[in-house]
């Protein structure tokens, strides 16, 4: 049996923005201490963490890129020093370079490659052997719809995140006795930087395809990320959640 959330850590990749910065808050009120990790920038990821201790948590903001395997190693180290545990990881950082393979240089695969599913490998193989040895540990992946159901200038994180959807389940399966868990959320079209990019045609033209008909928040995708990390949802591992309106039915 999980414990509740209380003073529970967690790592999140990708903290500063979009998803990753609510998943960062709706931990903060579940009582979750958090370390995240970011790129780019400083005063994102220092706003962050006032918020976070408006709430009366602790977040650590580590600046590391997930395509750094050693760097990874380094964070869960940092991490155990800082707050003396881990419980819980949740890989969010993920990046798009959206082309038609005929335009995509070899530098938008790998790129794409690297963040979204080594990076997944990176923080995972890092964090795995404090939650074998532990008998506990708790992961969330965040793939995509374009995973289950690619559309078509997206061969590179269409790949990436189907790989995410195959690592969850085959890694499931062989932490499962170790009472660690490893599952999977699928995002629709979510309102953040990513899809602020898209063309006001484009989207116009999803807005008629998606049954909802609008687009998803950040916070819609946290509160499934949450439930996944909860006690509530203990007997679920190596499952995918869709959060997308009703656009991959
Ligand atoms: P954003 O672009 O809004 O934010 C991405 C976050 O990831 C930023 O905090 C960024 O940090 C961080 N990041 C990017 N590259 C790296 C890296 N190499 N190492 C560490 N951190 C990195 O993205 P979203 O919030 O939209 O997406 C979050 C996740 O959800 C991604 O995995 C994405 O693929 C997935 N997703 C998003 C959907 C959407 O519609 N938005 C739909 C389906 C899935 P920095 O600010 O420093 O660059």
């Amino acid at each position: 049996m999980e414990d509740s959330l209380l003073k529970k850590v967690a790592i999140v990749t990708g903290g500063t923005r979009g998803i990753g910065r609510s998943i960062v808050i709706a931990l903060a009120n579940e009582e979750v201490d958090i370390a995240f990790t970011y790129v780019k920038n400083k005063s994102l990821a220092d706003s962050l963490v006032e918020e976070v201790s408006k709430i009366g948590r602790r977040a650590v903001p580590i600046q590391m890129d997930v395509r750094d395997y050693e760097g990874s190693k380094t964070l869960v180290e940092k991490v155990k020093e800082e707050f003396g545990r881990l419980d819980i990881l949740v890989n969010n950082a993920g990046i798009t370079r959206d082309r038609s393979l005929m335009m995509m240089s070899r530098e938008d695969w790998t790129e794409v490659i690297d963040t979204d599913l080594t990076g997944v490998f990176n923080t995972t193989r890092a964090c795995i052997i404090t939650f074998l040895k532990q008998k506990s540990g708790n992961i969330v992946n965040i793939s995509s719809i374009g995973g289950i159901h690619p559309i078509p200038g997206q061969v590179n994180y269409s790949a990436a995140k189907a790989g995410v959807i195959g690592f969850t389940k085959s890694l499931a399966g062989e932490v499962a006795p170790y009472n660690i868990r490893v599952n999977a959320v699928a995002p629709g079209f979510i309102e953040t930087d990513m899809t602020g990019t898209l063309s006001g045609k484009y989207k116009e033209r999803l807005l008629e395809v998606i049954p909802s008909g609008r687009f998803g928040m950040p916070d819609e995708v946290a509160r499934v990320v949450i439930f996944l990390v909860s006690d509530k949802s203990q007997y679920i591992t190596g499952q995918v959640i869709q959060i997308d309106g009703g656009l991959g039915m």
